[in-house]
């Protein structure tokens, strides 16, 4: 009977340095200022919000791709004050989605197996806020099991020509390009062999885009089919056949962050509204409840946005705060069904009739929370590998 070995895992409590205070306090000017001005509505969910107004006014603050090159474009600042300008945001309920994959994960993908003249060509747009990105990686009978993927990319005499589709690819409908995993070479023995990674241009390359509405009635989903699709040689991403060793640490970028346990704190900062300042003693215990979870996620995370900072690949640490993290937005919904008496058909602008909307669109929405970026049982199997059970 295997045992489990816990020795490898860690979360060290991170000291924030001093300059993140004033960042912090920009951050939060920043945001005040700009609800004020814009009145963008506070989002219970970060993949929700969608604005290239407001993505530009963050590049002009030098908040996307912050931590990358100055070179292109970037700030080279540290991952902890990176972390500091994300949780603002996602606690702001702020409209993130136009810049947020890029920013979180296709530009760092590009400086670590990019070649010079794809980050020339593709960062500075990033960080100006003008150029956004989708993931493509789920086909339709490859979601979990991603190794499994069937689009293919073949070789020509110009570069390479694909054929297959992916699913659920999240604005693709919107933004500039797309990051695609393919085949282009036999599996191997462990299944990972033979995959690479592609730059697709959504605007220009012949690719056909089909939407797929979510239960919200909303349009973020698509399908993207390449039907003898060609592409230059130029935009293969790294080298053939890396496509799995690459796609593995982009998804430690994407499982990392706060939007883990962050993504719906609108509704928990909404709930302590609305219960208000004299709450009875099941409202007090159920947000004494929520927020000892937050707080302890929070420091967990902290520490992970470290381990990243020292260049470490925290996978499985990752993997926990997922677990965790969804299992607490999940909780900031049913706490809220359960110590509040909602009336959705309250008087329009009240604190009531507002929460009543915005919890509507939580619940529709929470079923996605622990399918995107890998499901809780992915997660799951993940840890128990980290602690050598598998
Ligand atoms: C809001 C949202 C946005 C998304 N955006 C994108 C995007 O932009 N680009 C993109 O490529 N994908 C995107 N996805 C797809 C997402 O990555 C997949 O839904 C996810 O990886 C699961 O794959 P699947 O849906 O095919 O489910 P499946 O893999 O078929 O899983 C079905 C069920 O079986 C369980 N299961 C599967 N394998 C195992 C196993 N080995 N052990 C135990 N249980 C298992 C799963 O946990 C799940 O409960 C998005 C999904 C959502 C919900």
């Amino acid at each position: 009977m295997p045992q489990p070995n816990a020795d490898s895992l860690r979360f060290p409590p991170p000291r924030l340095p001093k300059e993140t205070e004033s960042l912090r306090a920009e951050v939060r000017a920043f945001l005040t200022d700009s609800f004020a001005d814009e009145a963008w509505q506070r989002n219970s969910d970060f993949g929700a919000g969608f604005s290239p107004e407001f993505t530009r006014k963050l590049a002009a603050k030098g908040w996307i791709g912050m931590t990358w090159p100055k070179k292109y474009g970037g700030q080279e600042r540290s991952m902890l004050e990176r972390y500091i300008v994300t949780e603002e945001l996602l606690a702001a309920g702020a409209p993130v989605f136009a810049h947020w994959i890029a920013d979180r994960q296709s530009g760092p993908l590009l400086l670590r197996f990019g070649s010079e003249a794809q980050c020339e060509a593709i960062l500075p747009p990033i960080t100006a806020g003008e150029c956004y990105f989708s993931i493509g990686m789920s086909e339709p009978d490859s979601g979990s099991d991603l190794a499994s993927v069937r689009t293919r990319a073949e070789r020509t005499p110009e570069g390479w020509r694909l054929n297959g589709a992916k699913v659920w690819t999240s604005n693709a409908h919107l933004n500039h390009f797309m990051i695609t995993l393919c085949r282009t070479g036999d599996a191997g023995a462990d299944r990972h062999g033979g995959l690479s990674q592609f730059l697709i241009d959504l605007k220009k390359d012949d690719v056909t885009i089909n939407p797929i509405i979510n239960m919200l009635g909303g349009h973020e989903f698509n399908e993207v089919v390449f039907d003898e699709v060609e592409i230059p040689e130029d935009r293969l991403i790294g080298n053939e056949g890396d496509g799995w060793r690459q796609v593995t640490s982009e998804l430690a970028y994407e499982r990392s962050g706060p939007e883990r346990f962050l993504s719906n704190f609108h509704i928990f900062r909404a709930l302590t509204d609305a219960v208000g300042t004299s709450p009875d003693a099941r409202q007090a215990e159920g947000l004494g409840r929520l927020a000892s979870r937050l707080w302890t996620l929070r420091c967990m995370s902290l520490s992970v946005a470290a381990m990243l900072e020292a260049g470490e690949s925290p996978e499985v640490e990752a993997a926990i705060i997922k677990e965790l993290g969804n299992r607490f937005e999940r909780e900031v919904v049913e706490t809220a069904r359960t110590i509040l008496p909602l009336q959705p058909t309250g008087p329009a602008g009240s604190n009531q009739s507002d929460f009543a909307a915005i919890m509507a669109e939580a619940v529709l929405r929470l079923p996605s929370f622990t399918l995107r970026g890998g499901t809780t049982e992915i997660m799951r199997s993940i840890i128990a590998r980290g602690l050598g059970l598998r």
